[in-house]
């Protein structure tokens, strides 16, 4: 029997044209998450799947096919909190993941949104489309200043730390950070010993860890309210993460300078009251979003289904 491959996803066209190539390939043509039926046909007719965000590959979905043919989920995306992985590997399903293909592009992100949210720069975009742009006067729209401040990185791995380094390197700021384990970048910077602490120090606290059952609100009410006034909270790593709800009290009540995100609790769910903030910018998850990284995502996922394939090591195994 042939083996299968399902892509859940339509990827860009040179991953296309490889996986069309290589392997059995069915691709799905709706950019949506999988539904239920889809997730349950998937892990019957296909000996390798290809999930990506928002597919929920829960303990349920596996139940409901106790002997499945598919013996790898290849995900497309570093973030693998969306499948349950210990529930897999009982049912003897692998999963791999893209780490590394997706670590410059989400650190240019979170400075990104650093910049913007620092410098009120959706704030002044508004503005001048808007076409209510008095002109430029000596005290109008004063952010924050971003050169020499104080980084806080909650999660210093590969993503983490290369925020720390375009922080360090290019904007000279001071960085600081909360972690499992301690850290040796090649630069210098300092160990925090918890979330709240480190919220307390820095000018800047950023999020980069992964999602999941462990992490789900580490920056909690306690934390924002550990934040300096002038202090600005930016996530790209997963909405869970921060305790939306007070994230967006403190944000009404001009408790934290600012906030930037790049993902959200109940995404793609927006609540109505951030975007009624105009102290917090909001981005869809452009995280990875460029043509070579999604391709690069896209021949490491590829990578792994040919490794499962000719019966070798998997590469990028979770
Ligand atoms: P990584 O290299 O595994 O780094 C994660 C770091 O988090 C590790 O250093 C780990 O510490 C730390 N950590 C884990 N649990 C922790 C906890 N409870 N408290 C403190 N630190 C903890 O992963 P990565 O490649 O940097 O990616 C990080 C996450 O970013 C991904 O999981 C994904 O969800 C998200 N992401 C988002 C986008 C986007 O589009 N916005 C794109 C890519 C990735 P140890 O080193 O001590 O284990």
């Amino acid at each position: 029997m042939a083996q299968r491959f399902l892509m859940a996803r339509p990827l860009t066209d040179e991953v296309v044209a490889r996986a069309r190539a290589e392997f059995d390939v069915e691709i799905r043509t709706e950019t949506s998450v999988l539904t239920q039926d889809e997730m349950i046909r998937a892990l019957q007719e296909f000996d390798v799947v290809m999930p990506t965000l928002g597919d929920v590959f829960g303990a349920d979905v596996f139940a409901a096919v106790p002997n499945p043919r598919c013996k790898l989920l290849a995900n497309f995306g570093v973030g693998f909190n969306h499948i349950d992985v210990a529930v897999a590997e009982a049912n003897g399903v692998a999963v791999t993941n893209t780490p590394g293909a997706v670590t410059d592009a989400t650190a240019d992100i979170a400075l990104t949104l650093i910049l913007m949210s620092a410098r009120r720069a959706a704030e002044g975009e508004r503005l001048v489309r808007t076409g209510d742009w008095p002109g430029w006067h000596p005290t109008q729209m004063l952010g924050e200043h971003v050169t020499g401040k104080k980084l806080g990185v909650i999660g210093m791995g590969r993503i983490g730390e290369a925020i720390a380094r375009r922080c360090h390197f290019g904007f000279g700021m001071e960085v600081f950070y909360a972690a499992r384990s301690d850290k040796t970048p090649g630069f210098d910077v300092t160990r925090v010993a918890d979330v709240k602490s480190l919220a307390a120090a820095v000018d800047f606290l950023v999020v980069a860890v992964p999602g999941g059952a462990e992490t789900r609100h580490l920056v909690d009410v306690d934390v924002l309210a550990a934040m300096q006034p002038n202090a600005h909270l930016i996530n790209i790593a997963r909405g869970e993460v921060i305790e939306q709800a007070a994230l967006i009290a403190a944000l009404e009540q001009r408790r934290i300078g600012g906030a930037g995100l790049d993902v959200y609790e109940f995404e793609p769910e927006v609540p109505q009251a951030l975007r009624d903030l105009d102290n917090v910018t909001l981005l869809p998850h452009l995280g990875t979003a460029t043509e070579e990284v999604r391709s690069n995502m896209g021949h490491m996922v590829l990578d792994n289904v040919a490794a499962f394939f000719a019966g070798q090591a998997l590469p990028n195994l979770v």
